[in-house]
């Protein structure tokens, strides 16, 4: 039931990281700060589709 995602920057679209999500668990779309080398620097990084 898990799920592959691509966790993009909101600022510049970067693909900066991928990540497994357990649909069941965590249904809802998410945002997270991470950093974004692109940018370089810490970013609001949302849930691709
Ligand atoms: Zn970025």
């Amino acid at each position: 039931m898990r799920e592959k995602i691509i966790v993009v920057c909101s600022e510049c679209g970067s693909r900066n990281y991928t990540l497994t999500k357990n649909k069941l668990l965590n249904p809802e779309r998410f945002s997270m700060m991470k950093f974004c080398k692109n940018c370089n620097k810490h970013t609001l990084h949302k849930e691709s589709k």
